[in-house]
């Protein structure tokens, strides 16, 4: 058993130290930000699973785990480290479980971790419009501590293609839920998500819907695209053309420009990225953007990550 104050460390998806009692089922994708929090699957898979860029959940049947199941994951995780202080409900988005069963599984985790702090979880924009804000604010009262949000882009055009299945307008309706509950907002967007050919567009509009939002926090991913999604097959069949790393850069450079936010951190950060960023944006967004030209006027390829050292 580990030292009570040592936190779960995960090597890599769906593996974890040699001590780590729980099991999962195929990869597990967390947050970075998630690193050291006990992760617990809650689901399994992503409900919508439809995004014509995303590969993460392609081989999972979307079902809920009984509260059976997480009641005996949650007692043997307890005994490996009783002292476990953040959560996060794997997988691609917990939030689409009732309020009824999800409050009894926070309950569980209070139980079981008395020093609990946090516990965070992915929600799909859907999931955020079947939640009222009474219903959010019970979460947070449950220690819900951070929602995850797949925001991908600004652009209703974009979105539209990509197949998110909502509109900007609805992504402010579910985030502005998050926001007015009081629990903290993270939202992902996806770096070269358009291609070339919509590149402008989906900066743009990004930047627009960032801004209407105000998140707390950006993480900001570069798409990498994977064999077997539609998206794969759009690149091999050109009727998109990917972004190179200096036009991703580009990319991030017009959306930044254009962002006018009051505490919100940017992270860029991810194993995907070419060149890792990170910023309190009200406080230091011009060294992000001198940061971002100056790599972009020297064009060295040694200032960005090696192709071989991305990943998902
Ligand atoms: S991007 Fe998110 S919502 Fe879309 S299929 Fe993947 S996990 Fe599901």
């Amino acid at each position: 058993m580990k030292p009570l104050n040592t936190e779960y460390t995960f090597i890599s998806e769906g593996k974890v130290d040699f001590m780590f009692p729980l099991k999962y089922e195929g990869d597990l994708y967390r947050p970075p930000s998630e690193a050291n929090s006990l992760i617990l699957q809650a689901t399994i898979g992503c409900s919508y699973n439809r995004c014509t860029f995303c590969a993460m959940y392609k081989k999972k049947q979307y079902r809920e785990r009984s509260l059976d199941e997480l009641s005996r994951d949650i007692t043997v995780a307890s005994g490996y480290n009783p002292r476990t202080r953040r959560v996060f409900l794997a997988d691609g988005n917990a939030l689409a479980i009732s309020q009824e069963k999800l409050i009894k599984l926070l309950d569980l985790l209070n139980q079981a971790f008395p020093d609990l702090d946090r516990v965070s979880l992915y929600g799909n924009p859907q999931d955020l419009l079947q939640k009222s804000v009474k219903e959010l604010i019970e979460l947070k009262k449950n220690k819900v501590g951070m929602i995850y949000l797949g925001l991908e882009s600004g652009s209703a055009a974009v979105l539209k293609s990509v197949n998110k299945g909502v509109t900007p307008a609805e992504m402010i309706k579910g985030a502005s839920r998050v926001k007015n509950a009081g629990i903290p907002l993270s939202v992902t967007v996806l770096n070269g998500l358009a291609g070339l050919e919509g590149t402008e567009e989906h900066a743009l509009s990004t930047a627009v819907l960032l801004n209407k939002i105000d998140p707390d926090y950006i993480g900001l991913l570069s798409l990498i695209s994977v064999p077997g999604t539609s998206m794969h097959r759009a690149f091999e069949e050109k009727l998109l053309t990917p972004l190179n790393s200096w036009q991703l850069l580009e990319e991030i450079k017009m959306i930044v420009e254009r962002l006018e936010l009051t505490e919100s951190v940017f992270r860029a950060n991810h194993a995907s990225n070419y060149l890792p960023l990170k910023a309190t944006l009200s406080r230091d967004k011009e060294l992000l953007l001198n940061k971002l030209n100056s790599v972009l006027s020297s064009k060295s390829s040694r200032s960005l990550k090696s192709e071989y050292l991305r990943g998902l």
